[in-house]
């Protein structure tokens, strides 16, 4: 697990990251997810390998117009993807 997501147990990536490198929990290659929510920029996505729910923010949105976990609107910004190594 990537240190960007230690202090949380919410993942929130960008969607450009999330169509590049997939699943943020389990890595997973491919997109097996499955979208729960799609909101003003924001999805949350339940991973098809993992059952892992993840929080997807259309580029550019930087905070999440929705609540997710015990999050409320407009406290979440996107963190790294764990396998994104062109970010430091
Ligand atoms: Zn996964």
């Amino acid at each position: 697990m990537a240190e960007a997501f230690k202090k949380s147990s919410v993942v929130v990536i960008t969607e450009s990251d999330f169509d590049k490198f997939g699943c943020p929990v389990c890595l997973v290659d491919h997109k097996t997810g499955s979208t729960l929510i799609s909101l003003r920029g924001a999805m949350v996505v339940m991973c098809g390998r993992s059952r892992e729910r993840y929080l997807v923010l259309a580029d550019g949105v930087s905070v999440s117009p929705i609540g997710f976990g015990d999050s409320q609107p407009g406290e979440l910004s996107p963190g790294v993807h764990p396998k994104n190594k062109s970010v430091s």
